[in-house]
């Protein structure tokens, strides 16, 4: 029987929902270039509860326990002594999401001898130290694509919070002001600007296409080129690099995960290169942006805006310098993690315990490590340190 550890963040303050805003959310059950959504055999929530807080369970107990295993549920994730770190050395599996993520570094992974299964109820799983996955036989899996388009619309949100000027006008209003030009003095249009991606796998790619009708210019840096089709059908310039293409941009998003090729990528020399007054959204990770860096550029007024929803570490302290630079347009780590996409991960959570209890093969594009080494998606987008 096997022990499954999940770190989920905590209830609401107001206590776990007893009733919400909508009452259905669309099903959703091919994604764009036709992978299919989680098939679990069945799910024991309805789609649209809270999923991802610690009473939310991502749904699994009475699956788990049906079936002789042992769910232990926590928030208590950092520090010495944390449940985390207390009940690790006899867990088989760990489940954590990227918004509060359960830190999987060398030194854990070498105190659970037991551990062979490393879940991501989301996608990027950078906080598993892959490099002592490998070494350590650990797989590795997150539920790819769950989230993708949740996450391209929040970018697509940022870019227009941002060159808009939105939440600043925003402000005014809550605070009984009528100063238009308080409002304005920042305001633009998006149509005609030159927008570019750092990535078009499938949240890069979604953000172009929902940019496209806007009449922007648009540009992409990837490892791997995309079909000349989609480049033709969307208008794409390609840049080899991502050093080559921010100068030629007005707003730059950033879409890649974070592996060593990436950390640290827009650093003060890459920030320097780019247009006066720039816009960077990253809802990737965190250390792929140098943070004193972005603090400087906005203070500089090199970068017109910067907004995102990534942080390092999470939860960010309260005197996390983000909180406080100019011109952001910051929120916690919410928008892989929506109701609609809660759905899809827990189901895609359920379907990969499912295949790995039953010991049948998790599918392909869902793997990141596996048999000591990098496997399914994690092979095509990652690198490791070795
Ligand atoms: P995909 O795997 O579909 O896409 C990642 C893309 O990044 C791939 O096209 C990959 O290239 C490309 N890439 C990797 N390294 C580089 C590099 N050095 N330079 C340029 N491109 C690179 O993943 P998603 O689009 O679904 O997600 C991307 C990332 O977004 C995740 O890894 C995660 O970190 C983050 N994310 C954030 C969420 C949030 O809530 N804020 C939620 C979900 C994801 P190729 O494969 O062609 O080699």
């Amino acid at each position: 029987m096997a022990k499954i550890l999940c770190v989920l963040y905590d209830d609401p303050s107001t206590g776990y929902p007893k009733s919400y805003a909508r009452d259905e959310i669309p099903a959703i059950t091919r994604y764009p270039g036709g992978q299919t959504a989680p098939t679990p055999k069945a799910i024991d929530f309805t789609p649209g509860e809270l999923l991802g807080s610690v009473s939310g369970e991502l749904g699994l107990r009475s699956f788990l326990e049906s079936q002789g295993h042992t769910l232990v549920v926590t928030s208590d994730k950092d520090g010495d002594g944390s449940i985390l770190d207390r009940e690790l050395p006899d867990t088989d599996v760990v489940i954590s999401q990227p918004f509060w993520p359960a830190y999987l570094t060398a030194e854990r992974i070498a105190k659970a001898p037991n551990l062979k299964l490393a879940i991501t109820a989301g996608i990027g799983s950078d906080h598993v130290d892959l490099d002592a996955a490998i070494e350590h036989g650990v797989t590795v899996a997150e539920v790819t694509y769950c989230n993708s388009i949740s996450v391209a619309e929040h970018v697509v949100m940022m870019i227009l919070g941002l060159v808009r000027n939105y939440i600043p006008s925003y402000q005014v209003v809550v605070n009984g002001g009528w100063n238009i030009a308080d409002c304005v003095q920042r305001s633009y249009d998006l149509e005609g600007m030159h927008v570019g991606t750092v990535a078009a796998g499938r949240i890069g790619t979604a953000v172009l296409r929902r940019l496209a009708p806007f009449d922007v210019n648009l540009h992409y840096t990837d490892r791997h080129r995309l079909p000349e089709s989609v480049e033709r059908e969307l208008n794409l310039t390609f840049h080899t690099s991502a050093a080559e293409m921010v100068p030629h941009c007005d707003v730059v998003t950033i879409n890649a995960p974070l592996h060593p090729e990436t950390e640290g990528l827009f650093g003060e020399k890459l920030l320097a290169t780019m247009k006066r007054g720039s816009y960077l959204i990253n809802t990737a990770r965190a250390k792929i942006a140098d943070r004193d860096a972005v603090v400087k550029a906005l203070e500089s007024g090199q970068l017109a805006g910067y907004a995102g929803d990534v942080w390092y570490p999470q939860p960010a302290p309260a005197d996390h310098p983000w909180r406080t630079m100019p011109n952001h347009g910051m929120t916690p780590h919410i928008s892989g993690s929506s109701l609609s996409a809660q759905a899809r991960y827990a189901a895609g959570t359920r379907e990969i315990l499912e295949s790995w209890l039953a010991g049948t093969p998790i599918r392909d594009e869902y793997l990141i490590v596996d048999g000591g080494r990098l496997a399914g998606t994690g092979a095509h987008s990652y690198s490791t340190r070795m």
